[in-house]
């Protein structure tokens, strides 16, 4: 066993990458990190079928998004490319033969067709599908696409001690002899992930508990490859709110769009760590470093932990109040660009203009899409009218001429929110209104909402005309009736 600490982040290019892999692959770090050892990546490609392209850059984007780097892999300019399996097939093939050559596994020739039998004879039975070794006395069929099995021991228990979980027991009788060896000459996931923490030198193998089961295999195989035992971790489960196994239903759960919804890396990672892993103390938000010094894998959890997209969002929201106006801009910056609400490259009064609006918005920002989705008003006139604003305010008979009012009025204040609010308060005067009569209106027509932001500092930040005209817009619309309420049950 090598005297570092060695763990691996052994992703399967199949699907999407979802929060549950880099949770995994946040924790493996972490503990690296912690105890100055060696973070590999090795990307597990073995089913040939459904590994994709496409998957495999949402695996770097996701580690490269939470800043996981690795410290180990093939040398690419400087860089370390990950390991791939499908890229390591002869050496598996070797440990293939070895195990042949010792009788250790065997040639399977059965077909679909008969294996299906077996399983429905089994369940009419009701005993539990397993293979039942029929190919273990050899009977090899010349020109027949053959796998590879191995042979698992057929009495007894295998016990696995695992650092997280506690002693977990199998009973050997259960498990039939698992496939090592693909027809199509590809390893499965069970041996290719044997013989690979074999070659990497890995000390501590940690994943989700989904995995606990296939430890039996992977112990047997190690032994009958006389390969040592690296220390098991098996992370909890993960489920949404509501208990249930996390899932689309509890939002979104691939990683990319984490990112799209408008989080923050630092924020998700503080989240995440938190999945699972107790840090012993009442706070909830630590820094990146603090994070790396009080991690150990004994202060992780086996009960389930609970994704709780509400906390996600707080904490998020928590990030984004310590950031500086400056550094809220150039964070929310990509998302304006990417939804055409502004330029990629302002001038310095444009880029002071956004500073100005994320300083204004920053108390009330939980999430990053905010300023494309809720707030936009900020940068476009094409913004909806919420059916609160229409409901209390926008279809009121006496809108239409309270609207006109205020554009009468602001189309010629001097623009800055001292003077804008003493207009305002002015003219609810004349008319023998309170206040708060022409703010909610002249809220609702200029931004679509009932809520936000002090008003005056909102509309000194949005152009004169614009405002004037917004105002002018939602009085015709409010007079044609056009601003009534449409029932959509929003907020
Ligand atoms: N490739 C496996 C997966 O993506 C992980 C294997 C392991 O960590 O042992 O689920």
């Amino acid at each position: 066993m090598p005297d570092e600490i060695r763990c691996r982040f052994a992703p399967s290019p199949t699907g999407y990458m979802h929060v549950g892999n880099l949770h995994t692959a946040l924790f493996n770090w972490l503990f690296c990190r912690h105890e100055g050892g060696k973070f590999i990546l090795r990307i597990e490609d073995t089913d040939e079928v459904r590994s994709t392209e496409s998957a495999l850059a949402v695996i770097y984007d996701g580690l490269r998004w939470l800043g996981l780097d690795w410290d180990e892999g093939p040398d690419v300019g400087g860089d370390f490319a990950p390991y791939v399996q499908s890229e390591r097939l002869p050496i598996y093939q070797e440990y293939l033969d070895r195990l042949l050559e010792a009788g250790l596994a065997y040639k399977c020739y059965c077909t679909r067709e008969e294996l299906e039998e077996m399983r429905r004879v089994q369940q009419a039975s009701g005993r539990p599908p397993r293979y039942d070794g029929r190919c273990r006395l050899a009977r090899p069929r010349e020109g027949a696409e053959a796998c590879i099995r191995l042979k698992m021991r057929e009495a007894g228990k295998t016990a696995i001690n695992d650092l997280i979980q506690g002693e977990v027991v199998y009973e050997n009788a259960l498990v039939g002899d698992p496939v090592i060896c693909k027809t199509s000459g590809f390893p499965t996931y069970h041996f290719a992930v044997v013989v690979d923490d074999y070659l990497m030198q890995i000390t501590h193998v940690i994943r989700a508990v989904e995995h606990l089961p296939n430890t039996q295999i992977h112990v047997q195989l190690q032994d009958a490859l006389g390969f040592p035992r690296p220390v098991y971790a098996h992370l909890p489960i993960i489920l949404g709110a509501d208990r249930s196994k996390l899932s689309k239903r509890h939002g979104a759960v691939s990683v990319t769009e984490y990112q799209q919804m408008g989080y923050l890396p630092e924020a998700m990672f503080n989240f995440l760590a938190l999945l699972g892993w107790s840090p012993a103390s009442e706070q909830e938000i630590f820094s990146r470093e603090e994070i790396i010094q009080r991690f150990t894998l004994e202060a992780c959890s086996k009960s389930p932990a609970v994704f709780d997209l509400e906390k996600a969002e707080w904490l998020n929201g928590e990030y984004i109040k310590a950031l500086t106006p400056e550094q809220l801009a150039d964070r929310a910056l990509p998302y304006l660009v990417q939804a055409g609400l502004f330029e990629a490259q302002p001038t310095p009064e444009r880029k002071a203009w956004l500073v100005q609006v994320c300083g204004l918005m920053q108390e009330r920002v939980r999430l990053l899409t905010v300023f494309t989705d809720w707030a936009r008003y900020f940068f476009t006139d094409d913004f909806d009218y919420e059916d609160r604003a229409r409901e209390k305010w926008l279809s009121r008979e006496d809108c239409p001429a309270r609207l006109d009012a205020l554009a009468d009025r602001l189309a010629t204040t001097d623009w800055n929110a001292e003077a804008l609010e003493a207009a305002v308060r002015g003219l609810a005067d004349e008319l023998g209104l309170k206040a708060a009569e022409l703010i909610h209106p002249c809220r609702a027509a200029v931004t679509g909402t009932t809520i936000g932001p002090s008003l005056f500092h909102l509309l000194e930040l949005l152009p004169q005309d614009d405002v004037v005209a917004r105002l002018r817009r939602a009085a015709d619309l409010s007079r044609k009736g056009e601003l009534a309420p449409r029932g959509t049950g929003e907020e």
